[in-house]
């Protein structure tokens, strides 16, 4: 198939990638996305966010989701955002969903070998879990078992799973579900698909969030990694530590996400 945009590899045009993400970290966190790699997948991609943003609208020709939801670093309104990532994906024609939080930087054609390894008309959960147990829980007043993808770290699901756990996800019922098991949206997505679908995560070690110390990737093998994140606060950060391209300081690239990515796309505007 022909390119539709930047990044030349023909699955990279079947994935729809949501984005979470929230107005206070429109001008910092989505900056660097919109900087890096949304350009090589910018028909793709979509932010889901909760409000709108006239100069982010443009920019990402009309690829941000006012989804209405509300606002905090809550249960409810981080489900309400994935319930909508959810539904979207279902009314679009991809073959593939992958989420992602505004933390990460996605390496796209690491993203796209990655899922060349699977069928997407059969059932595939993938992602890196946080936790090497799987929770026991009650949903309602079942006991129930269930492991998960951590959502900071990017996950993919096939659009024939998908499209098999609608009647807990669709139209907003991702939220009902999310709270009779009184867990995070990332967790409710676990449950549905590895309790009440009985289908398992595919561990993948190339997924990477903040919870890692992501100083301990090597930084020769960053480049084949399929995410990355960073914290930077100043009670102290977690960010990647990559050897390369070091023409950039600290207060400029303080996650050296800009960096990485010259190091890959040297020809991109601000790297020169
Ligand atoms: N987020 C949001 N609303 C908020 C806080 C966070 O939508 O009020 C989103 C944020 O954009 C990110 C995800 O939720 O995609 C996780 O947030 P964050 O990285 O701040 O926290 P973490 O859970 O990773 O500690
Ligand atoms: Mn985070």
């Amino acid at each position: 198939a022909a390119a539709k945009h930047g990044v030349e590899d023909a699955l990279l045009q079947d994935i729809f990638i949501s984005v979470k993400t929230s107005e206070k970290f429109h001008g910092s966190r989505l900056k660097i996305i919109i900087d890096t790699w949304f350009d090589l997948v910018p028909e793709q991609t979509y932010f889901f966010s909760d409000a709108t943003d006239e100069k982010l609208q443009e920019r990402t020709k009309g690829h941000v989701i006012n989804t209405g939801c509300g606002k905090e670093h809550t249960r409810t309104d981080l489900t309400c955002k994935m319930a909508a990532e959810y539904d979207m994906f279902v009314s679009s024609s991809e073959k593939w969903w992958c989420h992602f939080d505004d933390d990460n930087y996605v390496n796209v054609k690491q993203l796209n070998v990655l899922l060349k390894e699977f069928n997407p008309e059969e059932n595939v959960y993938i992602g890196k879990p946080s936790m090497s147990r799987q929770i026991s829980t009650l949903y309602s007043d079942e006991n129930v078992k269930f492991s998960f993808a951590t959502g900071g770290a990017g996950m993919c699901i096939s659009r024939s799973l998908a499209m098999k756990m609608s009647p807990w996800c669709r139209r907003g019922s991702l939220l009902e579900t999310s709270d009779k098991l009184r867990f995070p949206d990332d967790c409710t997505i676990g449950f549905v698909i590895t309790n009440r679908l009985g289908v398992n995560l595919t561990h993948s070690p190339l997924f990477h969030s903040h919870l890692e110390p992501l100083s301990r990737i090597p930084s020769d093998d960053l480049k084949k990694q399929v995410t990355l994140s960073y914290q930077t606060s100043s009670s102290g950060s977690n960010i990647i530590n990559f050897k390369h391209w070091k023409l950039f300081n600290s207060s400029f690239d303080p996650t050296r996400l800009y960096s990485f990515h010259c190091s890959r796309y040297p020809t991109t505007h601000f790297c020169t």
